[in-house]
């Protein structure tokens, strides 16, 4: 890996690259093969035996996928990091890679649907037990902790409902308690927000979200601690969630141009949010950046601008939250995010339908809540088709 003269993000971003071939590529290229050759039985022997660097076989390591996590893992100023197939595996592996039986896990109430799921569902079958805490209230989290408590796990800004979780307060409370601090930083992405310089031990990322940020693949990665990741890596050397060399190639190409496109999504996000806090159909608008944010002066101090997300209600909640995303004409519907196309999403019937009533309440979802994902498209656009469909409801 060539490291630039800088450590500007763009400059990261898009001048840290793999080894150039023999044809001295100026992009990087794709390495689609799944094995490698060794020049001699020697070579081999030292390469399995960890005595020397180099590719084996493409579920253990690739250029592209080394590249990725590389380059992801300078972004975000970890010291080392593993692509995954996507944004779960990432989660999953952070998880059970480092867990083990009679395990305890701590977690903020408002987590992506899945990840809810395997902490509710799939890691109980394993004796590993969770207890949700309010990411937003630090005071109650020392009431969760058990003498088995290994892990935190947050999300920040949380979805769908845009409230902070308080990196500083999470890493203080992570390390008196001896505690991994992991957070997915899938909706602010390495440009907005970086949790390690607070303290985070562990962050995961949906490369399918604003890193690909045109809807074209999937995959993930886990950055953090050496000695973590080393766990990781081999948990997922042996079980196999490996990111494609043509995915990987996608999202580091995709990371050249990250910090444009997330200035470009949260301008749009953020005249969105404006123009909806002035509508008087809209009951009520969340945006991190905004002054009204209940969190605004945390938003300001770990995130360098808003985010793309932008969720609201509309007076007349539920139904009229209905015929708004019926009479949009342009966004698309979709459970998706972090598209160059602007999506609308519905959490109660869709992304978070699993969770009982009462979950949802306590995660801040709201039977009406819809959540916007500012694409890309001109501005003016995206404003018109909203108001028109707030005005026809
Ligand atoms: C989408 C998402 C994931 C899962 O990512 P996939 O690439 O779909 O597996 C995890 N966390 C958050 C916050 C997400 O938005």
């Amino acid at each position: 890996m060539n490291h630039p003269p800088a450590d500007n993000f763009e400059t990261l971003a898009i001048r840290s690259q793999g080894e150039r071939s023999a044809f001295q590529e100026h992009s990087a290229s794709i390495y689609a093969t799944s094995s490698f050759l060794f020049e001699d039985a020697e070579q081999a022997r030292r390469r399995f035996a960890d005595e020397e660097d180099g590719p084996i076989y493409s579920r253990f390591a690739n250029p592209n996928t080394d590249e990725l996590a590389t380059k992801l893992a300078l972004l975000e100023g970890t010291e080392a990091g593993i692509a995954t197939a996507s944004g779960m595996a990432a989660v999953f592996g952070s998880l059970a890679g480092l867990l083990k039986a009679g395990d305890h896990v701590i977690a903020s109430r408002a987590l992506f649907g899945s990840t809810h799921q395997i902490l509710t569902q799939i890691l109980p079958r394993w004796d590993i037990a969770c207890t949700y805490v309010d990411g937003t209230q630090p005071d109650t989290w020392d009431a969760a902790v058990t003498d088995r408590s290994r892990m935190f796990i947050l999300e920040t800004p949380t979805n769908p409902g845009l409230d902070l979780v308080d990196l500083e307060q999470a890493a203080a409370f992570s390390r008196s308690h001896d505690l991994i601090l992991n957070v997915d930083n899938c909706f602010a992405t390495p440009y907005l927000q970086n949790p390690a310089p607070f303290g985070a031990d562990l962050v995961t990322h949906s490369g399918t979200k604003f890193i690909d940020g045109q809807g074209r693949v999937l995959g993930g990665a886990i950055l953090g601690r050496a000695d973590l990741i080393d766990s990781i890596r081999f948990f997922a050397r042996h079980s196999g969630p490996s990111l494609s060399p043509f995915n990987a190639w996608i999202l580091s190409k995709s990371l050249e141009t990250l910090a444009v496109r997330m200035e470009a999504h949260c301008d749009r996000a953020l005249a969105l949010a404006r123009f909806l806090e002035s509508a008087s159909a809209v009951e009520w608008v969340k945006y991190p950046h905004l002054p009204s944010h209940p969190q605004h002066e945390l938003a300001l101090r770990q995130m360098r601008r808003g985010g793309a997300l932008v969720s609201f209600e509309l007076k007349g909640g539920l139904d009229q939250g209905g015929r708004f995303l019926d009479a949009l004409k342009m966004v698309s519907l979709t459970a998706n995010l972090g598209d160059t196309r602007t999506i609308a999403t519905h959490p109660a019937s869709t992304t978070h339908a699993k969770l009982t009533e009462e979950e949802r309440r306590a995660a801040g979802i709201t039977p009406g809540l819809v959540r916007i994902s500012a694409g890309l498209e001109t501005e003016s656009d995206i404003l018109a088709d909203i108001a028109q469909a707030i005005g026809g409801g």
